[in-house]
């Protein structure tokens, strides 16, 4: 097996075990750990040692990791690489049991901009965190993974909407509440999620008196797959933007040859739905931790002055059925290397110096790289970029795999590119020069 497939071995399992930004945070830290990083809490002194690994998580739901270099962050900056954890999906709402024409369904909130349709007839499962509290009296929280398939959102018959195909307006509200059973006869007052979720934690050997709260969103169970003739494509859900996580992680975790420099990931919660939290790129995370690893003020703004964000998104790959949703000279294809997003009302926060550094960098590691910029007549999407230069004032360059039916629950991607970026942000963080 060539290394290109192993890698994309590790990056389909990776995608298959993280359901939620919860676990994709516990499967990445499970990583960092094999390779030696050492936890650091935020409310504790930290200690710092050239040459050792450290990650943080907030929330469960975002982790910032990165490794001491030797030489001083204020002569020698941070060479960071961003992501985020978390993809559009349905999320079960709090009061959530429905029985309607005796079907037992849950209500179900819309997380980020969903492709609604690419919903209806999958075999869903659930997973994501319960708040609980034990036998004892006290609260505790499990990560939940049900694997097996529960529910299902079904089509309306074509014979019952003749324009279907046509005009398929889909209401939130009324039409994805996926289907998990049929009510029997009398049992329609015992369907209390509540309790159902207690007994599928106690099947997992929790000792549980009472669930008493969750954050749990339904996802499909079909597994990643390699897709195409000679195997082209990798197809799977949240590769939009687990696939990003995934190439930081391992960019980061190759540095395991002593570094001059300090190299630092962070894969932030909130990015679909505009990132303005605690978790999110725009709150406080990736900052506090910048500023308490430079020392003082002083430091801190020399280390930003030379440091580089390498913001990681997945970008639109033009499709074949569809050419003309892209400008004709800027429309990525799918094996042909990273994407550098450009905008220049800075909806992507790439610079000429940045966009430039970057393609040094594929160039160097002997990787194609690509360049995107969105039809004149469109509006443009946006990523962690913007944020992270905004609040921090460092330089930040915008890059992407390119995909296609992003926000689909099944998103498909080039089997070559995910190599392709790991490639280049390896060599972003071994070049000792910016
Ligand atoms: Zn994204």
């Amino acid at each position: 097996m060539q290394e290109r497939d192993v890698f994309n071995q590790g990056l389909m399992s990776f995608l298959q075990s993280s359901p939620t930004p919860a676990h994709a945070v516990l499967t990445m830290t499970q990583h960092l750990q094999e390779a030696g990083f050492v936890q650091l809490q935020e409310g504790d002194e930290w200690p710092f040692q050239p040459g050792q690994g450290y990650y943080l998580i907030r929330g469960d739901r975002s982790l910032v990791a990165f490794r001491l270099g030797h030489e001083s962050l204020a002569e020698a900056g941070v060479r960071m690489m961003g992501a985020h954890t978390d993809s559009p999906c349905l999320k079960v709402k709090p009061q959530a049991e429905l029985v309607r024409q005796g079907c037992l369904q849950l209500g179900v909130e819309v997380y980020g901009g969903v492709l609604q349709h690419t919903w209806f007839d999958r075999d869903l499962s659930l997973a994501g965190q319960v708040y609980f509290r034990n036998e004892d009296g006290l609260l505790q929280s499990a990560l939940l993974d049900l694997v097996e398939p529960i529910a299902v959102i079904p089509s309306l018959a074509i014979h019952l909407n003749r324009e279907a195909n046509k005009n398929s307006e889909i209401n939130a509200q009324l039409h994805l509440p996926p289907v998990l059973g049929v009510a029997t006869e009398g049992g329609a007052g015992e369907f209390v999620f509540r309790r159902l979720l207690a007994s599928w934690l106690k099947r997992e050997g929790h000792l549980l008196a009472e669930v008493i709260d969750y954050d749990l969103s339904f996802y499909d169970t079909q597994p990643p797959a390699l897709v195409g003739l000679e195997k082209e494509f990798i197809s799977s859900a949240r590769l939009d933007n687990l696939l990003s996580c995934y190439i930081g992680l391992q960019a980061l975790l190759a540095t395991d040859q002593p570094q001059a420099s300090t190299s630092l990931l962070v894969c932030n919660d909130h990015e679909e739905v505009g990132s303005a939290s605690a978790i999110g790129a725009e709150g406080p995370f990736l900052e506090s931790v910048l500023r308490r690893l430079s020392g003082n003020e002083q430091q801190y703004q020399r280390m930003m002055a030379r440091s580089l964000l390498i913001s990681c998104d997945n970008a639109h790959a033009v499709h074949p059925n569809y050419p003309d949703k892209h400008d004709e000279k800027h429309g990525p294809k799918i094996n042909a290397g990273p994407v550098i997003k450009v905008n220049a009302n800075q909806r992507y926060a790439t610079s000429s110096e940045t966009s430039a550094l970057f393609a040094g960098f594929c160039a160097a590691a002997g990787v194609p790289c690509q360049r995107f910029v969105v039809r004149s007549d469109m509006g443009c999407g946006s990523t962690i970029g913007p944020i992270a230069a905004t609040r921090l004032g460092v330089r930040v360059v915008d890059v992407g795999a390119p995909q296609w039916a992003m926000h689909s629950i099944r998103e498909t991607v080039g089997s070559l590119d995910a190599w392709y970026l790991n490639r280049a942000l390896q060599t972003f963080i071994t070049q000792s020069d910016l």
